[in-house]
């Protein structure tokens, strides 16, 4: 029996056409190759999982693949992957491309090692690669050098050609998941994708390992939406977040979509008030006295982040009020409905100004008719 491979393995790109979601940095860089006018020295930044180490090995095989039978002597945006370079370069044990992880190598002496070692040409590819990887700090340097030393900036980053790898967008994503998910010969809801992609935030490598475990959760090959939420015990608690974010930003969509989630999963509405009330609490928390909201539940304080700038106190202290009420109205009618009552006064409530705005319009509305009474005045 084969052994079975992560996806994110299995999937990995070795060419720069296979990157997803970066066409700048494709683009430049296929240019970059087809004109042999290739920079020494590149700086990628982005978040994890988007691909910096990927891309910076893709370069690597780019520019070291000599051809399945020797017939490529310069650079080229579609290595092999088959002759020995490509071959050593994937397994990671290429004698001129040298990886190295800067977070557990700081001392003078690696980098000495580095240093010294740059001294050297390639021993038998076309050029010699750094892969200088600075996890905690969400870098990634790759310097080649050829034999020229002088080229080699190592502390200078300001002469790095640098890319910032974008986040994935979860629309591009879900759909780079489906792709592998079919290929992979399951069927999974399209819903089900979407949900995966939102929680790996942009991170390719992190929603590949969401897919891993959602397909390996099904023995006929379909895989839905409500096993992956129970995969991700995406609680009633994250849609209740998305519901909160739904009713601040009056967005019907995100609030319809809570809805049926809330009906088709959710049994206690009791729960979803608590988590209300749980979020509510947080954000008084944090914009009246900044209080400590360490031991607040992460999904819940991303979304107070989220909205911070378009909530405030009075709107949460009205919801609040609103929430406490529905307690009440659930013992009188325990369903759905009486929720959407709660989200519909709460989407008024928030649409109301607040009593600082009203102020300022009176006072606004005082001094222009003073202006005008004035103005009429003198004019006689
Ligand atoms: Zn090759």
């Amino acid at each position: 029996m084969q052994e079975y491979q992560a996806l994110a393995r299995k999937y990995r790109p070795h060419i720069l056409a296979d990157l997803v979601g970066q066409d700048v940095l494709v683009d430049t860089i296929t240019n970059a190759i087809a004109q042999n006018r290739i920079h020494h020295a590149f700086l990628f930044t982005g978040t994890r999982g988007v691909g910096k180490t990927t891309t910076a090995r893709i370069i690597a095989l780019s520019l070291n693949c000599i051809g399945e039978n020797g017939e490529i002597h310069s650079p080229t945006a579609t290595p092999c992957l088959k002759c020995t370079h490509c071959q050593q370069i994937l397994a990671g044990n290429h004698p001129d491309v040298i990886e190295f992880d800067a977070a557990s190598k700081t001392g003078i002496d690696s980098m000495r090692e580095v240093i010294d070692s740059c001294m050297y040409p390639p021993i038998i590819a076309r050029n010699k690669i750094y892969i200088i990887d600075e996890n905690h700090q969400e870098i990634l340097n790759l310097f080649f050098a050829t034999t020229e030393i002088k080229k080699v900036p190592i502390t200078i980053t300001s002469r790095c050609q640098k890319f910032v790898l974008r986040n994935f967008e979860t629309k591009t994503l879900s759909a780079h998941l489906m792709e592998i998910a079919n290929k992979e010969g399951y069927k999974i809801e399209e819903k089900a994708i979407d949900l995966l992609a939102e929680m790996a935030s942009g991170s390719a490598r992190d929603g590949l390992s969401l897919l891993d475990q959602a397909i390996s959760l099904s023995d006929d090959k379909n895989v839905t939406l409500n096993q992956v939420m129970k995969m991700l015990a995406v609680s009633e608690r994250s849609i209740t977040c998305n519901l909160f974010r739904g009713i601040i930003e009056q967005d019907c969509d995100k609030i319809n979509q809570a809805i049926n989630e809330i009906s088709t999963s959710v049994a206690d509405m009791q729960g979803v008030i608590t988590d209300f009330l749980e979020i509510i609490v947080t954000g008084i928390r944090f914009l009246s006295y900044k209080g400590n909201n360490d031991n607040a539940n992460a999904i819940i304080l991303d979304t107070i982040n989220a909205l911070e700038g378009q909530i405030n106190i009075q709107i949460l202290l009205r919801m609040w009020q609103i929430a406490l009420q529905t307690i009440d109205d659930l013992k009188i009618i325990n369903n759905i409905v009486t929720l959407e009552v709660m989200i519909a006064k709460m989407m008024f409530s928030v649409r109301l100004p607040i009593p600082a705005e009203i102020l300022q319009k009176l006072q606004l509305e005082a001094q222009e008719t003073a202006e005008k009474l004035f103005s009429g005045s003198s004019a006689k």
